[in-house]
């Protein structure tokens, strides 16, 4: 077996590069590679977690400190994957362990209602308004389900948009040619930025839409943003038809104070949230207009159930309160935005220098490394990428001390700074004739 993705016939110079890489990786963590013939006797390919595996093998990360981490084999990493999104607060910041601390202290999860998390719900409605009413759940998925689950009691219809290269969690996952696990609604794939196509469809499924649900920027599928016309169009047809729109900002919440609907001004009638909304505990959370998530009222008689052991946990209402309060500020947002502006401009000059065909895609503070010239605009302008390229970034990435996804995600944390995207650009730049020699051909 190759030790990467999916690699294509042609080009041996390029395979054989990616192949020595991968062998020198190899040969430079040993002791990931024990680790994961281990966890693979008890866990299925030593993972529970899909998106962590990569060919040879994993690397196992054993600490974190602010924006770097170190692997079982004591490398030194700069952070730049930042947990898939979910890590915007660097490992372990001062003012989110205290509040740990603290809830620690005062014991954990009574079984009752608590003071915390009606503080929390405050702060996550100040920044997104369109979350009148909230809930919590344990994850971004479970967050979704409950918001599809809701949308089809709330119109008592049955199906639901959703789009090509869209991610809503392990069972809510629709790449080309769907998924086998996940849950069973009746689902009306659309073409993401496809606004003619998708208005004739959200047309012709009107009856029985209950909800469409998208991601304002496709995260899974290599950080796309969606053009805001076509969310407009979104928000007026789904009006039009009785269906609900629901935002899944589990990403994108981030990318701006208020998340892609205060940027563009749009506001849907369901929010999704998941990621650092926790302070970096397991979190989740669903909300929208007050006469539809007021079915989860349980004091009304014909109240929706909503459950969850952990929905309001001592850990994560009380660091999900101090993060969004004092660390995670609107200002430090726009902070953080704008440098991840200024690294996704500077690497794509880079690329477009040395002529490269390479591109950054994103947002803000999340960006997708991408092995074609132009940025895509759907996932299908990224069909025919070459994946051995995304492989041969990322062994020399990681082999110069920089850690991004393997499929080439990046999502700054509030803690990289400066010095660190110097860093980064000074070593994208020490390699681009190599990777010009390989490309380019
Ligand atoms: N929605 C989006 C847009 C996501 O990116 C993710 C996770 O990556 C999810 C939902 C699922 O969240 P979780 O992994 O917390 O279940």
């Amino acid at each position: 077996m190759l030790p990467f993705d999916a690699p294509s016939a042609g080009d041996n110079a390029l395979t054989d590069a990616v192949m020595a890489a991968a062998s020198d990786y190899a040969a430079r963590n040993p002791r990931s590679a024990a680790a994961h013939a281990e966890a693979a006797q008890v866990l299925p390919g030593g993972n529970t977690r899909s998106v962590l595996h990569y060919d040879p093998f994993p690397l196992a990360m054993v600490r974190g400190r602010g924006c770097r981490l170190w692997d079982a084999d004591g490398h030194e990493y700069i952070d730049f994957l930042g947990e898939f999104t979910a890590g915007i607060y660097g490992h372990s910041d001062p003012q989110i362990a205290a509040a740990i601390r603290a809830a620690l202290d005062d014991g954990l999860n009574f079984g009752s209602q608590t003071l915390r998390e009606a503080d929390l719900a405050g702060l996550i409605k100040a920044r997104f308004p369109s979350m009148e009413l909230l809930r919590f759940t344990n994850s971004g998925t479970e967050a979704n389900l409950m918001a599809l689950a809701l949308a089809t009691a709330h119109t008592g219809r049955k199906s639901v948009m959703v789009f090509e290269g869209g991610y809503h969690g392990g069972v809510l996952t629709f790449p080309k040619g769907g998924s086998a696990v996940n849950v069973p609604h009746p689902y009306v794939t659309a073409d993401f930025n496809d606004t003619d196509g998708t208005r004739t469809l959200i047309r012709a499924h009107a009856a029985d839409l209950a909800a469409v649900i998208i991601e304002p920027m496709l995260g899974g599928g290599g950080c796309l943003p969606a053009d805001p016309a076509f969310l407009r169009m979104l928000r007026d047809e789904a009006t039009a038809a009785g269906a609900l729109l629901i935002f899944d900002e589990v990403m994108t919440s981030r990318l701006s104070p208020g998340g892609i609907q205060g940027l563009v001004g749009i506001t849907p009638d369901m929010t999704t949230l998941g990621k650092y909304i926790g302070g970096g505990m397991s979190a989740g959370a669903f909300g929208g207009l007050g006469a539809i998530m007021g079915r989860f009222d349980p004091r009304r008689t014909d109240a929706l159930p909503h459950a969850g052991t952990f929905n309001n946990n001592a850990l994560t209402m009380a660091a999900g309160a101090v993060g969004l309060r004092d660390v995670f500020t609107p200002a430090a947002a726009n902070a953080l935005n704008a440098r991840g502006d200024r690294l996704r401009t500077a690497l794509n000059a880079a690329f477009i220098g040395a002529d490269l065909p390479l591109c950054m895609a994103g947002m803000g503070s999340l960006m997708n490394i991408h092995p074609v010239a132009a940025i895509p605009n759907s996932p299908r302008d990224l069909a025919h990428a070459d994946k051995r390229i995304r492989d041969l970034i990322f062994f020399d990435l990681a082999e110069d001390g920089i850690y991004i996804a393997r499929r080439g995600l990046m999502a700054l944390s509030q803690v990289l700074g400066d010095t660190e995207i110097d860093r980064m650009m000074a070593v994208v730049t020490a390699r681009l004739p190599r990777w010009q020699g390989l490309m380019v051909r």
